[in-house]
């Protein structure tokens, strides 16, 4: 029997990461099987503790369930409790342990496949849901020369900001008249084709900007490019925190770089 693995929110039908497991199991030759588990929207912990009564070793989560699937936990890694939200479950060691790859996945595919330094940069990150929670740590730790974090529930930003000493806090009628070198955009706003209020000259010469939703052209990324910038896709970042989820459940890092080649081909 194969060890068994999904990736579980709602909605999930969408989801990548089913095929990007079974790739990873393949090129490792590890015997895993990897699926999709749509729980009701009240209805995540029942479906966890369903799939780890059947032998289930652990879990992707994804929207809306991350800050349940924090409070579900008995123990997590550090960078989880920094986040408080959790996107890997190891469901095999007696008590439930949860991880947050995504801030290590943003930050890899920024510097190692993108090959940008966030050293000294001017970052802005927009949105303060749970995809900004996991990657505000990682982003700090690179030591950027600042982060500003713009989302258009102002509490929710200041809540954030104030988890990093020194990052700032605003609305978006705030940020005009400031540049950046990385814009990231962590809101879900490209998903229903909507575009934050961003004011103009928000790129700096030379600017990357990043857009976590991936599989589609958001408002966003056609907004960079009409400002002649650089624009990505959040698919590298998908790629790398499953990278992350792999190594946790199996011990062994797949390599990245053909995978992320053949799902941006498809
Ligand atoms: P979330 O917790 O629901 O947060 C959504 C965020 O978007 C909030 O800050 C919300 O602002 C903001 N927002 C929503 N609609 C908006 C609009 N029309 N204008 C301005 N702001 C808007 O979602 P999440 O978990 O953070 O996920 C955010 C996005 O990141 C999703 O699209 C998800 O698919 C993507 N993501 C990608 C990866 C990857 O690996 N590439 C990983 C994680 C997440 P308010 O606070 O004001 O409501």
């Amino acid at each position: 029997m194969p060890d068994r693995y999904a990736v579980i929110g709602n909605p999930v039908s969408h989801s990548k990461s089913p095929w990007i497991h079974a790739r990873f199991a393949r090129a490792l030759g590890e015997d895993i099987e990897y699926g999709a588990i749509e729980a009701p929207p009240q209805g995540f912990v029942a479906a966890v503790e369903k799939f780890r009564a059947a032998g289930g070793k652990g879990l992707n989560v994804t929207l809306p369930f991350k800050g349940e699937a924090f409070r579900y936990c008995a123990g997590t890694s550090a960078r989880a409790a920094a986040a408080q939200a959790v996107n890997t479950l190891l469901l095999e060691r007696g008590a439930p342990f949860g991880d947050n790859t995504d801030g290590v996945g943003l930050v890899r595919d920024l510097t190692v496949n993108l090959q940008r330094s966030l050293r000294g940069a001017q970052v802005l990150l927009l949105g303060a849901g749970g995809a900004a929670q996991g990657v505000l740590g990682p982003l700090a730790q690179e030591a950027p020369a600042a982060i500003v974090i713009a989302n258009r529930t102002l509490p929710r930003a200041a809540a954030l900001a104030a988890r990093v000493p020194g990052a700032f806090a605003c609305g978006f009628d705030g940020l005009a008249g400031r540049g950046f070198d990385l814009v990231v955009n962590a809101t879900s706003a490209g998903l229903s084709g909507e575009l934050p209020p961003l004011p103009r000259g928000l790129f700096l010469p030379g600017a990357l900007a990043y857009d976590m939703v991936y599989g589609r052209d958001t408002e966003f990324l056609a907004m960079a490019r009409a400002a002649g910038v650089a624009a990505r896709d959040g698919t590298g970042m998908l790629v790398e925190q499953a990278a992350e989820s792999f190594l946790l459940w199996r011990g062994r890092r797949p390599e990245t770089r053909a995978v992320l080649a053949e799902l941006c081909a498809r």
